[in-house]
């Protein structure tokens, strides 16, 4: 992996955004936002998986109106997605939003920016300068290509924006098409200090938006590439934070609740396999400890991998071998295999 590009630093809200500080996780919200209960009860419910940033639309005043009923009841920051309205923006800021996410393909006036760009200097508030390939303005280059065009739309706000004295700037720049996303990134890496927010935009369905935004993520943060990211899916936002910390801790970047080991199963194996590890994986999505987990098939390759595990299990036909930290604590029945297995993690997890 590579050294990783050491961004500026800024806050959002009290959580910090490059400068070499963890790779934050972030998602947006999928209820209508003028439905404040529900909204607040979304964001709750991601800041239990671990969502540490989180996005609401703004598309207009009521939505605006929201925000400080649905800041006052959230404990991670809250950036306001506008499109279009720069009203919209000033709403948001006075509703006390952490950030701001602005997409330059929407608001081009440069007297609404510099409005907005100066009351969230007045605040402290960083703004996200977040180009998407299906929003580009008319006014680009048309013999750039798409990954350039982004690059281009970003760097003429970004200039902007620091010509007007405010560097409290993050930048993303999402395709659907993910070498289109990893050439505009690679490309605007080098150019600028600020941090990058990665994505894949309209990924699709958890199957394939869970492998785009693989491919395209990991190939950045590979190389070094990287300050928070999401990934965008057609599901429940949880499954986005679920995905994102499967991500950094693939690549070995976070540690976040359990790493789950299990086999594919084959012909050898002696119990069905793939229902056990799909039960293991929902009743562990909750836990935020890290402890290493496998659950193995047979007698063959089963018990070395659960001996390398904190709590392991390698089941034979009808039993299983239970190991705790590479020693042998036991021989569970077939209908206990569950219930023993999660009874020992929770005890591990106490200690
Ligand atoms: Fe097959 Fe056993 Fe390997 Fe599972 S652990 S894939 S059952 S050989």
């Amino acid at each position: 992996m590579k050294k990783r590009r050491i961004s500026k630093a800024i806050k959002i809200g009290g959580v910090t955004v490059g400068g070499g500080a963890s790779i934050v996780v972030q998602s947006m919200t999928k209820t209508d936002t003028r439905d404040v209960m529900s909204t607040i009860r979304q964001i709750q419910e991601l800041e239990e998986c671990g969502c540490e940033l989180i996005r609401v639309a703004v598309p207009d005043d009521e939505a605006a109106q929201s925000l400080p009923a649905i800041k006052k009841n959230i404990a991670i920051p809250l950036i306001a997605d506008i499109h279009f309205d720069y009203r919209l923006a000033l709403a948001a800021l006075t509703a006390g939003v952490d950030g701001l996410r602005l997409n330059p393909g929407n608001i081009t006036q440069p007297d609404k920016v510099s409005t907005i760009v100066r009351a969230a200097m007045e605040r402290d508030v960083p703004i996200r300068i977040g180009v998407n390939a299906g929003s580009l303005p008319k006014t680009v280059n048309p013999k750039l290509n798409t990954a350039q065009q982004m690059v281009a739309i970003a760097m003429q706000q970004i200039r902007f924006l620091e010509e007007l004295d405010f560097s409290l700037i993050k930048v993303s720049l999402k395709a659907f098409d993910v070498p289109t996303t990893i050439e505009a990134y690679r490309n605007i890496a080098s150019k600028i200090p600020y941090p990058l927010h990665l994505g894949i935009t309209e990924a699709g369905p958890p199957r394939s938006g869970i492998i785009r935004s693989v491919a395209g993520i990991s190939t950045l943060l590979y190389a070094g590439i990287g300050d928070t990211i999401r990934v965008s899916l057609s599901s429940h936002p949880r499954e986005e934070v679920f995905s994102a910390y499967e991500i950094l801790k693939s690549l070995d970047l976070r540690q976040h609740g359990p790493a789950l080991v299990t086999c594919p199963s084959c012909g050898r194996a002696e119990v069905d396999i793939i229902s056990l590890a799909a039960e293991v994986e929902e009743k562990l999505k909750y836990i935020d400890k890290p402890i290493k987990v496998a659950v193995m098939g047979c007698e063959v390759n089963g018990p070395g991998e659960a001996r390398d595990a904190d709590i392991g299990i390698a089941c034979g036909k009808g039993k299983a071998v239970l190991f705790k930290r590479g020693e042998k604590i036991g021989v569970v029945e077939e209908g206990n295999f569950i219930g023993v297995l999660m009874k020992e993690i929770e005890d591990f997890i106490i200690g």
